[in-house]
C-alpha cells in the first residue's frame, strides 16, 4: 500500500511535468512560428510600401526589352531589407501569365501556384492588391506583388522555405525535450524526497497502529511534524492511551469477576447458545461432583432439569432442583445477552442440602416434641378422669398409686420442657457459660460420688481411675458436671443390673479427658452416628421406662461444643459402650483446639 502510494506520487509528478512541458512546448513553438510569419509580412509590407522603391519598380528608364530583369536589378538593392539570400528566401519575377522570368539561379523553374501567387495573378494585377495572406499551417511563406511597368504586367514573388523558423523550432524542440528529461529526473527525485517526508510519518503511524492492534502500548509514536499528519499522530497517541486505560479497566473488572467466581461458594456455569461450557468455577465442579471442561454440554449437566431452549427463551429466569448423590442442589437458570450473537445461558448452583436437612430435622423435632408431650399428657388425663369419675369409690392405695403416676408423668413433662428450654437457649445463643477455674479431678470425683448410690441400686461395679496431678480447668462447672452425670447415668440405665462401669480421667497435652466404659447393651452400628440427635433413642420404650427424654446426649454435645471440647463414641471390643469426653484446660478460647 505504501509502495503504491509512493508510485502514485511519482506518476503524478511525471504526468504533471509531461503535460506542463507539452503545453509550454506547443505554445512556444506556435508563438515562434507566428512571430516569424508576422515578421515576414510586416518586413515585406514595409519594403514594398516605400515610395521610392515603388517608383523604381513601376517606372521604366526608357524602352525596355526585359522589364523582368530590370525589376530584378532594382530589387537587388533591396535584397538585404527583404532578407532575400537566395537560399532560404528567394526572389522570382513572373510575367502576367505566371511564367517565371527571373529566378535566383537563372534557371527556368515551374513555381507552385500558391494561394497568394494565384491571387496576384488574377485579382492583384487588376486591383494592385498584394497577395500576402499568411498561412500558419503551410511549410512556406510567400508574398506576390503585382507590378505594372511599361505597360507590362509582372509579379514579384518572394518565397521563404521557413528554414530559419523551422531550425529555431527544432532547436526549441530539442531544448524542450532536454528540459523535459531534466525535469522528469528532478521530479522523480523530488517525488522520492517528498514521499520520504510524507510517507515516513504515515509508515510509523501504520506501524504504531499495528502495534496497538496487537495490544502493545509500550511505545508512543513520535510526532515529527506539526502538519496534518503530526496532528493525526498526536490524536492517534491520545486514542491509544484511552484505549489502554479502557482495556486496563476491562481487565480489572474481569479479574475481579474471575476472583469472585473462583472463590464464590455458589457454583456458576455459563453456556454458549450451542450449549457448550464457556465458563465454570471450581464450586460448580465440586457441587456437581464431576469435571467440567470445554467439551461438557448443557444437556449432560442440566438437561434433565430444563431444556436449554426453555432457559434461552425464559422471560426472566427458571428455577429447578437437581439431586446429586446425597446432596440437594437448587438451580437458577437465566439467559444472558439475549438476541445477540455472543449470548447464552447462565446457571447458578446453590447447595441446599443443609437447609433441607435442617428443615427435615425441625419437622421431625416438632413431631417428636408433640409426641413426647402428648404421651404423659394422655396418661395424666386418663388417670385424672378415672379419679374424677370414681371419686370416693376407689380404694385409698389405688388413688395414691394413680396420683403417683400423675405426679411422675408431670415430672417427666417438666423434665422434657426443661431440657427443651436448655436446648433452645443454646440454639438462640443465650445459653451463656459461667466460666470458672476448678479442679477437673474434683469434678470427676464429685460426679462419681453423686452417681455411686444409683449404681449400687443396680448392683453395678462402679470404678474410678484418675491420673495423678490433673490441672485446674477453665469451664462452666455446673454444665460439665451435667454432661458427666448424663454419660454415667446412661451407662447405669443401659447396663443390665450387676454390670461394670469404669470411669477413667487424665490429661493429654493441653486437654483433659474422661472415658466412661460399660458392658451394657451398647449401641448398634447403624444407630451410632445418630446418637447425639435430639429425641433419638435406640429403644424408645426402654428409654422412657427409665425416665429418659432422648435429649440428654444432644444437650451434652451442645455443652461440650460450646466449650470447644469433644464428645465421641469409642470403638471397643466386646459388649457395652465407651464414651470419651475431652476439654481444653484453658477453656473455650484456647486456640490449640
Ligand atoms: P435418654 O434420655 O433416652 O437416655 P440420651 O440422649 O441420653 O437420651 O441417650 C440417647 C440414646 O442413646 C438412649 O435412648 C439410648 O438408646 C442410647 N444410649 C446412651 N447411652 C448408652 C449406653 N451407655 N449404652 C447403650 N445405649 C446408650
Amino acid at each position: 500500500m505504501l509502495r503504491s502510494l509512493h508510485m502514485k506520487l511519482v506518476m503524478i509528478m511525471v504526468l504533471l511535468i509531461l503535460s506542463l512541458m507539452m503545453v509550454v512546448g506547443a505554445f512556444l513553438i506556435n508563438s515562434v512560428t507566428a512571430f516569424y510569419l508576422e515578421d515576414f509580412y510586416s518586413q515585406m509590407g514595409e519594403v514594398f510600401q516605400e515610395p521610392s522603391l515603388y517608383h523604381d519598380l513601376t517606372t521604366p528608364s526608357g524602352e525596355e526589352e526585359n522589364g523582368a530583369e530590370q525589376l530584378a536589378l532594382v530589387l537587388e538593392a533591396y535584397a538585404g531589407e527583404l532578407g532575400v539570400d537566395n537560399r532560404n528566401r528567394k526572389l522570382y519575377i513572373l510575367d502576367g501569365n505566371g511564367v517565371c522570368r527571373v529566378s535566383p539561379d537563372g534557371e527556368e523553374v515551374q513555381l507552385e501556384y500558391t494561394e497568394n501567387l494565384l491571387f496576384a495573378m488574377t485579382t492583384g494585377l487588376e486591383t494592385n492588391e498584394v497577395g500576402d495572406e499568411s498561412n500558419l499551417a503551410a511549410d512556406y511563406m510567400d508574398v506576390a506583388v503585382p507590378i505594372h511597368r511599361g505597360g507590362q504586367e509582372y509579379i514579384i514573388y518572394i518565397l521563404d522555405n521557413k528554414a530559419t523558423s523551422n531550425d529555431l523550432t527544432n532547436q526549441m524542440l530539442v531544448l524542450i525535450i532536454e528540459s523535459l528529461v531534466f525535469g522528469l529526473i528532478i521530479s522523480i527525485l523530488l517525488s522520492f524526497l517528498l514521499s520520504k517526508t510524507m510517507i515516513t510519518p504515515i509508515q510509523s503511524l501504520t506501524e504504531g497502529a499495528m502495534r496497538v492492534a496487537e495490544r502493545d502500548f509500550s511505545r508512543k509514536i513520535e510526532v515529527s511534524s506539526q502538519d496534518e499528519i503530526g496532528v493525526l499522530t498526536d490524536t492517534f497517541n491520545d486514542m491509544a492511551g484511552q484505549l489502554q486505560d479502557t482495556l486496563r479497566q476491562v481487565e480489572n473488572e474481569r479479574n475481579k469477576l474471575d476472583t469472585l467466581f473462583l472463590h464464590m461458594t455458589d457454583g456458576v456455569v455459563a453456556f454458549s447458545r450451542a450449549g457448550r461450557v464457556i465458563h465454570s468455577n471450581p464450586a460448580a465442579a465440586r457441587m456437581l461432583r464431576r469435571r467440567i471442561g470445554e467439551e461438557t454440554t448443557y444437556e449432560e449437566l442440566f438437561g434433565n432439569t430444563a431444556a436449554l431452549e426453555q432457559v434461552l427463551s425464559a422471560p426472566d429466569h427458571l428455577e429447578g432442583d437437581l439431586p446429586v448423590r446425597d446432596r440437594y442442589l437448587e438451580l437458577l437458570m437465566a439467559p444472558f445477552d439475549r438476541g445477540r450473537e455472543g449470548g447464552g445461558a447462565l446457571v447458578v448452583i446453590h447447595d441446599v442440602t443443609e437447609q433441607r436437612k435442617n428443615e427435615e430435622m425441625r419437622r421431625e423435632f416438632v413431631a417428636n416434641v408433640s409426641h413426647e408431650l402428648r404421651t404423659p399428657l394422655t396418661n395424666i388425663r386418663s388417670y385424672a378422669e378415672t379419679l374424677t369419675d370414681n371419686a370416693g369409690d376407689l380404694p385409698p392405695d389405688m388413688e395414691k398409686k394413680f396420683l403417683g403416676v400423675i405426679l411422675n408423668e408431670s415430672d417427666r413433662m417438666t423434665h422434657i420442657v426443661q431440657d427443651l428450654l436448655t436446648l433452645s437457649r443454646f440454639d438462640s445463643e443465650r445459653g451463656e457459660l459461667k466460666l470458672t477455674r476448678f479442679s477437673f479431678e474434683d469434678a470427676v470425683q464429685d460426679m462419681y460420688n453423686a452417681v455411686y448410690m444409683e449404681a449400687q441400686k443396680h448392683s453395678h461395679a462402679l470404678t474410678l481411675e484418675l491420673e495423678p496431678g490433673m490441672p485446674e480447668i477453665l469451664a462452666d462447672r455446673e454444665r460439665i458436671l451435667q454432661v458427666m452425670m448424663n454419660i454415667v447415668s446412661n451407662s447405669i440405665k443401659y447396663t443390665p443390673d450387676g454390670g461394670h462401669i469404669d470411669i477413667y480421667a487424665g490429661r493429654k497435652q493441653n486437654r483433659v479427658w474422661m472415658i466412661v466404659n460399660d458392658d451394657g447393651i451398647g449401641i448398634p452400628e447403624e444407630d451410632r452416628p445418630r446418637i447425639f440427635e435430639r429425641f433419638y433413642r435406640v429403644d424408645k420404650a426402654r428409654s422412657r421406662q427409665s425416665g429418659g427424654t432422648g435429649l440428654g446426649l444432644s444437650i451434652a454435645k451442645e455443652i461440650v461444643e460450646r466449650h470447644q471440647g469433644r464428645i465421641t463414641l469409642l470403638r471397643k471390643e466386646g459388649p457395652g459402650l465407651a464414651i470419651r469426653l475431652e476439654l481444653n484446660i484453658e477453656g473455650p478460647g484456647d486456640g490449640n483446639e
